[in-house]
């Protein structure tokens, strides 16, 4: 993509507030976009992978461009029917049209990243022609941005797909070799500990740059994203000791050896959110360690899951509880519970 110099300054001066903290990820990816370099973003699910990258949608400018389908610059046609035409109607696409959200999974097919090719009709007006041909969503993301979540769920033969539309600017559709200039930034996501997923070769990752992500760096940093990410129930406080201790716990179980999939922040904000109802359907005014506890469960259960060594020993469930019983036999609720 075109690195125009509006969104090289705003790449320098946004701040990505709605990621809040991560002041090291955020050099990185910055450092990586304003060279126009192809990122994935690696993390664990539930810490902002996706909220970062549309953080740099909402940075990118607008653009007027050939009103044909694949944001073509006027003046500098790619795609066969620009070529074609002497002159295009323009039109201008907003920074949020120019980035191009795919889901990656093993079901997603070589047609919905590319395209797909009538053969009747190529035969006729030629592959790639606007009777034949229907753009894929890698083709909606030209002179923009293509944000491939979750790009370790793909199967390999689209990660060699992508590659080619990469690196040779050029893709195979069915049986065409179609050459198009595709130019567009790339910024993947993947979860390291997915265990389900298609592992990335090394050609493939060899055309990219890792940036981490991580939890929240401190227990301040967390409540600082409750602050701002977790609802309010009105008429119902939350003794700041008793929160503390919520996200503590949580910090905990992250660390524990003995599990494997780690609660995000989602769990830390679910469980404010749930205690905090709990309280107001109970007719209270406060939250109490009780109504945490009573809610603990049925945020955090199906959120963890355990090694095997114990899981064949042990349900979430009991680990949980168990885990929350002996935490709170150590750590006070900061004596205002
Ligand atoms: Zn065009």
């Amino acid at each position: 993509m075109a690195l125009d110099k509006e969104f090289l300054q705003k790449i320098l001066d946004n701040p990505f507030s709605d990621i809040l903290g991560q002041d090291e990820t955020k050099l990185a990816l910055k450092s990586a976009l304003y060279v126009g370099r192809n990122v994935i973003i690696v993390g664990r699910p539930g810490i902002g992978k996706t909220t970062l990258a549309k953080n740099v949608a909402k940075i990118l400018p607008d653009l007027t461009v050939n009103d044909c389908g694949f944001h073509c610059l006027p003046g500098k046609p790619s795609c066969p029917s620009c070529k074609a035409m002497k002159k295009s109607v323009e039109k201008t696409v907003t920074g949020a049209e120019r980035f191009v959200r795919v889901q990656g999974s093993p079901d997603l097919s070589a047609e919905d990243l590319l395209g797909d090719i009538d053969p009747v009709k190529a035969l006729q007006y030629g592959p790639l022609s606007v009777e034949a041909f229907t753009p894929g969503k890698l083709f909606k993301a030209n002179n923009g941005i293509l944000f491939f979540d979750e790009v370790n769920r793909c199967s390999e033969k689209l990660q060699n797909a992508l590659l080619q539309a990469l690196e040779e600017k050029k893709v195979t559709i069915g049986s065409y070799d179609v050459e198009f200039e595709v130019d567009f930034l790339f910024i993947g996501t993947m979860n390291p500990e997915d265990g389900s997923t298609e592992k990335l070769s090394d050609v493939f990752l060899d055309r990219f740059d890792l940036v981490e992500m991580h939890y929240p760096e401190s227990v301040a940093r967390e409540e600082a994203i409750l602050d701002a990410k977790a609802k309010r129930v009105e008429g119902v406080s939350f003794p700041p000791g008793l929160r503390r201790h919520v996200v503590e716990f949580i910090r905990a179980l992250r660390a524990d050896k003995n599990i494997e999939k780690r609660p995000s922040v989602r769990a830390t904000i679910g469980i404010v959110e749930r205690a905090q109802a709990l309280a107001m359907v109970r007719g209270g005014k406060k939250v109490t360690p009780d109504d945490v506890e009573a809610v603990l469960l049925s945020v955090l259960s199906h959120r963890i899951s355990l090694k095997p060594s114990v899981k064949y020993l042990e349900s979430p469930e009991a680990y949980v509880r168990q885990k929350h019983a002996e935490f709170s036999t150590t750590h006070s609720f900061g004596g205002e519970g």
